[in-house]
């Protein structure tokens, strides 16, 4: 697909999650582009009511580069667990929420989520991200990349790293939590790591057009 080259010196991230804010800081540390929260221009949280996670992050990033008139970088991710058809998913944020007046809550997730799968067998469940960059608020073309990192659910928690439902994802692989791996490791890893990287192939390839 042909995409307008444009090449981008500044980008705002459009999220108020400060775990994701550092993680996908540190993953474009690299780059010659400056890097912003969209906090730093008092951009609020854009609503999320889809079902999907592409749309959710395509509102985000629309708003964030329209309220701020710079490119944006929006992740939309969640935990999927088998055993629950693919639940928390888009709702992972607010997952023990009732109403939608109810403050989010890391640790009410995961203390819903064990009494949840309480009696379960299978623990099997993955985090996925989808990443897009929108150029300017109007964006035909969207740049769009997606990350899974499969694991377990644990019976209890283990680590105090990461967020969200880390200190529960046991990462195969390694045989740790997410919490209890180095936020080096768990970026190179991790859904969101692995989509950030595809994500910036596909800038590096339109940045050189
Ligand atoms: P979003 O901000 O609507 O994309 O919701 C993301 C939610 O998914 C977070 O608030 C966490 O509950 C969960 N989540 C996504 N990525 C991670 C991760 O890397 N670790 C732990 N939880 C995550």
């Amino acid at each position: 697909m042909t995409q307008a080259t444009n090449n981008i010196s500044k980008l705002v991230l459009a999220t108020g999650n400060l775990g994701k804010i550092s993680e996908m800081q540190a993953l474009l540390k690299d780059l010659n582009i400056e890097v912003s929260p969209q906090s730093d221009f008092s951009v609020l949280e854009c609503p999320e009511p889809y079902f999907t996670f592409i749309e959710n992050a395509l509102a985000k990033a629309r708003h964030a580069s329209r309220i701020t008139g710079h490119p944006a970088l929006a992740d939309d991710s969640g935990l999927c667990v088998t055993a629950l058809q693919g639940s928390p998913g888009v709702l992972s944020a607010r997952y023990a929420c009732e109403n939608k007046h109810d403050e989010k809550s890391d640790s009410a997730n995961n203390a819903k989520l064990l009494q949840v799968l309480v009696n379960e067998d299978n623990r099997q469940a993955y985090y996925y991200c989808i990443m897009v960059l929108v150029r300017h608020a109007d964006d035909p073309q969207p740049l769009i990349s997606e990350g899974v990192w499969t694991g377990e659910i644990l019976l209890e928690a283990r680590g105090d790293g990461g967020f969200g439902y880390d200190p529960l994802f046991l990462d195969d692989k390694t045989g740790q939590t997410a919490a209890e791996l180095s936020s080096a490791i768990k970026n190179r890893i991790s859904h969101r790591g692995q989509a950030l990287h595809k994500l910036l192939l596909k800038l590096e390839s339109i940045q050189h057009d």
